[in-house]
């Protein structure tokens, strides 16, 4: 165990996300004390659910220094690396399931659980809900001033933005902003599969499904609680949420008519549905987005290097990010702006590669003839042991 200082710094991280709470965590087990920040009344991780595949180089390695990893190797789904590929017609390019006594490198868990399982061991009284940062002013002694929409200031000697895509730290160092990549994805949720629908969870089988063609996506997920979490996607003007006339939460009916022209078993994933639907706008920061070094600042997770889901990198990054800036922090406890700088300049290089390898899976998904170029590549990486 090492004390940051005689003096501990105060360490404001703001979100509980999967990278605030990594964070958190690590620190905590070197002894060394952080107060989290979260916008929720409550932990919402498990209403936010989706599955994650948490890769055995990045998040595995954090969940590791975290002190997790027995507990998430009990939760993980080795059997959701489980992938098919179809086209609109229904032709299937790729098949690959998980043989039984194989435990590959990238497992699913889902979001709920993973957070919970950081939560679980984190000192209660270090994190705070009902906390939502408005905005932040740097003070000439090299503190920062944090205002809360709940009406609390609070001076710390080192702020550290996890708040995601829509960071409000980030303004702080930067007049870059997150860009609409182009791509809408409503989110659909078929409920208990497997009893309700044995057809679907017969043809999703126990992992993953896209179905790719027309600049346009069905894509499935098991998820641990016997759901298919669904994503129609769609690469439309950034407007056409509001535009399109389909009413969210009935909407089946319109939405199956943007695929009139798709195979049957690939609309059950729609038709199946709970008839609420969540549209979201997928935005990224520019892939090799810096900033200028602040003093006591910095960025991690969706707040420094969002990305397009599509190389299943982002939580990944989010957590890597977090051992190594705590890491970091244990490396030079008693000079903080070391600490940031070596992280700093070690994230960029990571990142800015994974956030290429995202947008270039974007533009390959959503290409013409997508499912083949997408089995090709795929086909490629096993060839070359990738
Ligand atoms: C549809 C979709 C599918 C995805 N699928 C995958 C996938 O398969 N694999 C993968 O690796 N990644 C995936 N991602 C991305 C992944 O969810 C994120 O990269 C990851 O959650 C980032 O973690 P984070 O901790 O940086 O931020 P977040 O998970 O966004 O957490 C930020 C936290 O900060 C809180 N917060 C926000 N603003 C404030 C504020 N002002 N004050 C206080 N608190 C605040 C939020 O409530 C939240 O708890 C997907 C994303 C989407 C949208």
């Amino acid at each position: 165990m090492q004390a940051l200082s005689k003096k501990q710094k105060q360490i404001a991280i703001i979100g509980g996300g999967p990278g605030g709470l990594t964070l958190a965590l690590i620190l905590q087990n070197y002894g060394i004390q952080t107060t989290i920040y979260e916008r929720e009344m409550h932990d919402k991780s498990l209403e936010r659910g989706g599955s994650l595949d948490i890769h055995e180089e990045t998040g595995q390695k954090a969940l590791k220094e975290a002190g997790v990893y027995e507990k998430f190797q009990k939760n993980a789904r080795y059997e959701g690396e489980d992938f098919r590929l179809f086209d609109k017609a229904g032709r299937i390019y790729l098949d690959e399931e998980t043989e039984s006594h194989e435990k590959g490198t990238r497992p699913e868990i889902d979001r709920g659980v993973l957070c919970k399982m950081l939560l679980d061991q984190i000192d209660a009284e270090n994190i705070k809900y009902g906390y939502k940062l408005d905005r932040c002013v740097s003070l000439e002694n090299g503190m920062t001033e944090l205002h809360f929409e709940n009406g609390v200031v609070e001076t710390v000697d080192l702020l550290i933005g996890a708040d995601g895509a829509f960071s409000r730290v980030r303004p702080l160092l930067t007049d870059i902003d997150i860009e609409y990549s182009g791509l809408t994805m409503l989110e659909l949720n078929v409920l208990s599969v497997e009893e309700n629908h044995p057809d679907l969870a017969e043809f999703n089988k126990r992992g993953k499904m896209f179905a790719l063609a027309d600049h346009k996506g069905i894509i499935g997920q098991l998820n641990g609680d016997g759901r298919i979490k669904v994503y129609a996607s769609l690469m439309v003007e950034r407007s056409w949420i509001e535009t399109c006339g389909i009413p969210f939460n009935q909407a089946k009916e319109p939405l199956l008519e943007l695929f009139s022209d798709w195979d049957d078993q690939l609309k059950n994933y729609i038709r199946y549905a709970e008839d609420v639907i969540i549209p979201r706008r997928i935005y990224t920061l520019p892939v090799g987005f810096k900033w200028n070094r602040h003093k006591g600042v910095t960025l991690f997770g969706d707040a420094a290097h969002l990305m397009t889901p599509f190389a299943g990198e982002g939580v990944n990054m989010a957590m890597f990010d977090a051992m190594e800036l705590a890491l970091a922090i244990v490396r030079h406890p008693n000079d903080i702006e070391k600490a940031i700088e070596e992280y700093e300049e070690m994230m960029y290089e990571y990142s800015s590669e994974k956030a290429q390898e995202s947008e270039n899976s974007l533009k390959l998904c959503f290409s013409k003839d997508a499912a083949v170029k997408l089995a090709d590549m795929m086909n490629s990486f096993q060839v070359n042991g990738d």
